[in-house]
């Protein structure tokens, strides 16, 4: 999976998605990620991508040329099957979301700054709008990283057991249940016998029962 990812601060995303299993997927050509210097698309000699706003709001807004000729840079180069903008009034990222863009070839990522960018490029050029949660960052930077994250360990093949991802929390609508490693006695508080009896079916029985179970008591929500 290719994503682009259009920011005017590359080494905050560069840093994030360079260790750990996305940046082995990145290594094993897993997720073939482009991160975009969006001042590199400036005609300004001091290569600004701001200007004050219409209507006389305090803060400075993102121009549309620069965003709109790097986004149409990549569309002369290959077909996008999204193209997302990070913003705080967009759908609320969650896995389903993640899940779905998976399952995509090419997107696109723009990361807002300032008081964000000039709304046409939104009604024009964007297809999609996610949000990671109802609070203002600085910058979509973050939002852009996390979402790559979730989207990326996503992907088959970046994760080892392929088991793994499909049972972590809101798979399939439940809370992921109850994890324990050695030893099997810390302190006097113990893992649970089940887990030690070696009944396969008896442990994955178990297993659902304490997923749902948890469900029910920390996000009844996920199970209407
Ligand atoms: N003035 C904007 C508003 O009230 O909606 C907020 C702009 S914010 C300071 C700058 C940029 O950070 C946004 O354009 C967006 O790209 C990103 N951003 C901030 N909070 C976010 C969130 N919760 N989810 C996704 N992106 C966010």
């Amino acid at each position: 999976m290719r994503i682009d990812i259009i920011t005017c601060l590359p080494e905050m995303i560069e840093q994030a998605l360079s260790c750990s299993i996305i940046g082995r997927a990145r290594k094993n050509g897993y997720l073939d990620l482009h991160i975009h210097q969006l001042r590199d698309y400036s005609t300004n000699k001091w290569r600004r991508i701001d200007d004050y706003p219409f209507g006389g709001e305090p803060g400075m807004v993102m121009q549309i040329e620069p965003i709109d000729r790097c986004i149409s840079a990549l569309k002369s180069e290959r077909d996008y099957d999204e193209v997302i903008y990070t913003s705080p009034d967009g759908e609320k990222f969650d896995q389903s979301h993640a899940n779905e863009m998976s399952m995509l070839n090419n997107i696109i990522i723009l990361c807002g700054h300032y008081k964000g960018i000039d709304y046409r490029i939104r009604e024009h050029l964007i297809t999609r709008e996610f949000s990671i949660g109802d609070y203002v960052l600085t910058g979509g930077e973050l939002p852009a990283a996390i979402m790559t994250d979730a989207i990326t360990r996503l992907i088959p093949g970046v994760i080892g057991d392929a088991g793994s991802a499909l049972s972590d929390t809101f798979q399939d609508n439940l809370l992921a249940p109850p994890i324990y490693t050695r030893p099997a006695e810390y302190n006097g508080w113990k893992v649970p016998e089940i887990l030690l009896s070696g009944h396969e079916a008896k442990i994955d029985q178990w297993k659902l029962e304490q997923a749902v179970e948890r469900t029910k008591r920390l996000r009844p929500d996920l199970l209407k």
